[in-house]
């Protein structure tokens, strides 16, 4: 099998929602999974940027989206997307019945106007 760099296929996400919100009972808009080591966290769109956050201070440089229907793979240091990359170890998205933005509770409601 081909190993590709930044990449490992055999990792599962670290759980439905971002990790550092889900501690610190924040909020996300769009969920982003590192494909070197699982870590869920959220979109440059989201109050906190977790992932980018995750990327910069870890050095995995790509992410995959973690949103149902969408299997794009972003990378931090090309800059670039990329597509149909690898098949990440299950599952492939967060849970059909969590809501966008979630996690459910945690939304305020002029979330739209805190956001990029
Ligand atoms: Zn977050
Ligand atoms: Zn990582």
């Amino acid at each position: 099998m081909t190993t590709i760099p930044g990449i490992d296929p055999h990792i599962p996400p670290s759980g439905p929602g971002c990790v550092e919100c889900t501690a610190g009972g924040g909020w996300w808009v769009h969920l982003r999974r590192c494909a070197q080591c699982g870590h869920i966290g959220c979109c440059d769109s989201s109050p906190a940027k977790h992932a980018g956050a995750h990327a910069a201070s870890t050095g995995h440089p790509i992410v995959r989206s973690y949103e149902p229907g969408e299997d794009w793979f972003w990378d931090y240091t090309a800059h670039r997307y990329a597509r149909d990359v690898v098949e990440l170890a299950p599952p492939q998205h967060h849970p059909i019945d969590q809501p966008v933005p979630g996690p459910a509770g945690a939304v305020p409601d002029d979330w739209r106007d805190l956001i990029v």
